[in-house]
């Protein structure tokens, strides 16, 4: 038969088939033999402890990097037998190379200007904080204003301070200082009246200006959006200082490790200033800029053009940021039945149902994302049957990935409307331990146990990014999955965790901070796993995370940072 057919075909055919055999059968097994010509490879890390978070080799010795993209992962032997010819090789000497990790919601004008800022975050009572302040003012121009932050509200919500002691050490410099969490500020006298708030100024709306029982004059503590009446009278940053605020905000990231953050509400000046440092090569972090949905023109702006995807992975534009309500601290947060410890109350709803809904819709029409920071269980429901409708409506939507920022009390009937509906819950592993001395009052014994819910939640199949929140939390994400893993301060309170029912695995933590961070920002085919293809991202760590105690994550160094295959920072020769 096969004779048969040779005979019928012309030489000149034969020789076609031929060849065509040769390229179907010969060449796969001939490649198998001789190794494939590589091109030469720009850096190559050598001698090291990968975790690369894919499952199909979850351990490795080397990289190989080409350019911005991961080129090879594989054995060190191996590596250094295809790569001899490597322009650079680092041998790591058995550290631990982790996919650079990513912060899925912080705020990083705010962390730089609390560089720049006076620093009351780690402030005992209010004495110690009246002293920093008259240091501060001793060294300030006439009038200037003493700006700072980082007092905490919730811890002080029983006994807030009055602005007498702050006006005596400040009777001519305005004061303002700003908790925490940024739902109450305290002003001194001075700054009061520049902001002409008086006995006869109204609560705004969404707002409280807290009052002296007797003399019903302002004791100097704003709460949620009276502040604005003070901050207004503050001079805006111009853009130079913005610039400065995010590049040391972005040179304290790579310090700690992280090559992505998601900013969680990005203005007009802002985003300039991400424009300009990338230009000017200030900025090596990865921004994923999640814009302001609170002020129209700039969501007019934007919903009238296309997401913008950078193709270098630097700076990302697809996505609205809106508040649904306040904090669990100073009883912003808005929930479905009065606080427990303040029965009067019930939280404040800050952008209604119609609101969240319509810009959803319209989001989803451009292919833009929404994410929405949601405390209290009202603020979850809401926000999720926002979502439900602007989804139902516009079904055509896809990969819509929408989120809630912090999830951060739900109840029970919540929990399975996220993977439904393919909510993103985007959460906050310190929010939790920074909050467990007090939350449970705020709620009671029923509601906390939907609340940082973080097992709950996963156990039905949504994806789970986590994040610090900085500068409200530490932006050092091991902190992070260190709470993650125990519900334990860094002390180790409460013994065994509190709700350790809620805690997470090692490797759902770890997951968390990179390849669900990078699919919460619509980039985990770019991000978030040591593969080839992969961008050259990397997190060099001083030990083996996955051989350690838990309390030993907490003293993990970062060694190094690569961004695109660039070292943004060495321990080795900065201190
Ligand atoms: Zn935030």
């Amino acid at each position: 038969m096969l004779r048969i057919l040779v005979k019928k075909l012309s030489a000149s055919r034969i020789r076609i088939i031929f060849a065509v055999l040769l390229v179907v059968f010969v060449k796969p097994t001939e490649s198998r033999l001789l190794p494939r010509p590589r091109p030469p490879v720009d850096l190559l890390l050598l001698n090291a402890h990968v975790i690369t978070m894919d499952p199909s080799q979850p351990e490795m010795q080397a990289i190989a990097v080409q350019g911005d993209r991961i080129a090879w992962v594989g054995s060190d032997s191996k590596a250094r037998r295809l790569f001899a010819s490597a322009s650079r090789a680092i041998d790591l000497h058995g550290a631990t190379v982790l996919p650079g990790l990513i912060d899925a919601h912080v705020h990083l004008v705010s962390l730089g200007q609390s560089l720049l800022r006076l620093n009351l975050k780690d402030v005992g009572d209010e004495a110690e904080a009246i002293a920093r302040v008259k240091e501060r003012v001793a060294s300030a121009a006439p009038n200037e204003w003493i700006l700072g932050w980082g007092w905490d509200e919730g811890r002080w919500a029983s006994h807030y301070p009055t602005n007498r002691a702050l006006s005596d050490v400040s009777p001519n410099n305005p004061v303002f200082l700003v908790g925490l969490h940024g739902f109450a500020a305290w002003a001194n006298e001075k700054a009061l009246q520049l902001a002409g708030i008086t006995k006869e100024t109204k609560d705004p709306e969404n707002g409280k200006i807290l009052r002296d029982e007797k003399s019903g004059e302002p004791t100097g503590i704003l709460l949620n959006r009276a502040q604005t009446l003070v901050e207004t009278h503050i001079p805006a940053m111009t853009l130079e200082q913005t610039k400065k605020a995010v590049e040391l905000a972005a040179r304290e990231c790579v310090r700690n490790g992280l090559t992505s953050v998601h900013d969680a509400r990005v203005s007009p000046i802002m985003l300039n200033a991400f424009r300009d440092l990338i230009r000017e090569d200030r900025l090596p972090l990865r921004i994923y800029a999640i814009l302001d949905g609170a002020d129209r023109v700039l969501v007019n702006e934007w919903l009238a053009r296309e997401p913008e995807l950078d193709p270098r992975h630097r700076l990302t534009i697809r996505s609205f940021k809106l508040f649904a309500d306040g904090a669990l601290g100073s009883r912003g947060a808005a929930l479905l039945q009065p606080y427990s410890d303040a029965p009067q109350l019930k939280g404040v709803i800050t952008t209604p149902e119609a609101e969240v809904y319509q810009l959803t819709r319209r989001s989803l029409e451009k292919g833009f994302q929404v994410c929405t920071h949601a405390i209290g269980d009202a603020a979850n429901r809401m926000t999720l049957d926002a979502y439900a409708r602007a989804l139902g409506e516009f079904p055509q939507a896809r990969d819509p990935r929408l989120r809630i920022e912090h999830a951060q009390v739900l109840a029970p009937t919540e929990i399975p409307r996220f993977t439904k509906l393919g909510v993103i819950p985007s959460m906050q592993p310190t929010h939790a331990t920074s909050d467990m001395t007090w939350a449970e009052k705020r709620v009671g014994p029923q509601r906390i146990k939907g609340a940082y819910a973080w097992r709950s939640l996963l156990a039905t199949g949504v994806h789970l990014p986590l994040s610090s929140d900085f500068p409200g939390e530490t932006l050092n994400p091991f902190y992070g999955i260190y709470a993650a893993v125990t519900r334990q301060d860094p002390s180790g309170n409460p013994a065994g965790g509190w709700y350790p029912e809620q805690r997470l695995t090692l490797n759902e933590a770890l997951r968390g901070y990179t390849i669900e961070a990078a699919y919460a920002e619509f980039e985990e085919q770019a991000k978030g796993s040591i593969e080839t293809g992969r961008l050259a991202d990397f997190t060099v760590i001083s030990r083996d995370i996955n051989r350690l105690a838990a309390k030993e994550i907490l003293s993990i160094h970062v060694l190094k940072t690569f961004i695109g295959g660039k070292l943004v920072y060495d321990a080795d020769t900065e201190r």
